[in-house]
């Protein structure tokens, strides 16, 4: 297979046409329909192999992950993605590899309603880069810095379950966490929702307390108590690995691709009702503070030093 008949056979997804995409994958370039009255939100992030992930895993789920981390910030900017453009970085001409990185990638695509719109195929050590665009309603969007002393912190799932999986090798073939590494869901329902009810929010790639401090820094230096017994865990991650090492997987690990939003007293019904309507589960897990930095509390002790964030995990 060529690089021409890759792009047509593959990656040309004629099936799929939206009615937002005028000209799509074929021509120089991607014309796109815009919604009046709405803003555009992008995104992009790129994948490395031995990086981000291992050349040797599913290659249904790289293509999954690198739409679903993009999707990810998308959801946090409260926007609804509507494309996507896909650059791909390859070895070879692997059709097998090809059709099972896209079958995962697509999948992912129809659920949310984006469109492949375009893209670029160069042959190197394997990478991916997607970028992603998406609307939202100007009064909605979704900001770091918009955090209030006295907001409840709440997180959109269990934490941790991705860095579960990677530490050690009983935990990497339970099915729970490797589905939380392998294949995180973005909550991009959810972060359309909470335009009209979050103060800020931001997802978390980086690890509750790290990407936490970004919001805090953002909104002017404001705390965070998070009460460790709050911090909801995995049932595997707990009893594989003990709860204090589940614990700061949860608070310092990575790849959980959860939400972390705050919002004041008055929207905690809502949005716990919002959560079952989506069924999601939905956590309450502390309190924005005056003060700055984030302190955990009602922790094991001895809780190692997780503030400094997560490196990823393959990178030695
Ligand atoms: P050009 O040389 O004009 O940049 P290319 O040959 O790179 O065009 O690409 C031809 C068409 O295929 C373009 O519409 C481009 O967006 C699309 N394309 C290339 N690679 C991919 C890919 N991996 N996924 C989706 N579309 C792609
Ligand atoms: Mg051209």
């Amino acid at each position: 297979m060529d690089e021409f008949e890759l792009i047509d056979q593959i990656f040309h997804r004629r099936e799929d046409q939206k009615s937002w995409v005028s000209v799509g994958v074929g021509d120089d370039g991607a014309v796109l329909d815009v919604t009046p009255g709405k803003q555009s939100v992008v995104v992009m992030d790129t994948l490395v192999s031995g990086v981000h992930f291992l050349h040797a895993q599913p290659a249904d789920s790289i293509g999954h992950r690198a739409l679903a981390v993009n999707l990810s910030d998308i959801a946090a900017m409260g926007a609804t993605p509507r494309w996507a453009t896909l650059s791909l970085t390859i070895p070879d001409f692997d059709g097998e590899w090809l059709r099972a990185f896209a079958e995962g990638f697509f999948k992912l695509a129809q659920i949310h309603g984006v469109a492949l719109v375009g893209g670029d195929t160069t042959a190197g050590p394997l990478a991916i880069s997607v970028t992603v665009g998406g609307e939202v309603d100007p009064a909605a969007v979704l900001r770091r810095s918009g955090a209030k002393s006295g907001d409840r912190i709440f997180v959109s799932g269990r934490l941790g379950g991705a860095a579960a999986a990677l530490s050690c090798e009983e935990a990497s073939t339970d099915r729970a966490l490797q589905q939380a590494l392998w294949y995180p869901e973005p909550r991009v329902d959810l972060g359309m929702e909470l335009g009209r009810l979050a103060h800020s929010a931001i997802d978390l790639s980086d690890g509750l307390l790290a990407d936490l401090g970004h919001v805090l820094k953002a909104s002017g230096d404001l705390g965070a108590d998070i009460e460790a017994d709050q911090v909801p865990l995995f049932d595997a991650s707990v009893s594989l690995l003990e709860y204090r090492r589940a614990l700061e997987l949860a608070l310092g690990g990575g790849d959980d691709y959860e939400l972390c939003f705050t919002a004041p007293d008055k929207a905690h019904q809502e949005l716990l009702s919002i959560g079952s309507r989506l069924g999601l589960e939905m956590f309450c897990i502390g309190r924005i503070t005056r003060e700055g930095g984030c302190c955990v509390r009602g922790g094991p002790p001895g809780l190692a030093d997780i503030t400094s964030g997560y490196r990823h995990l393959w990178r030695k």
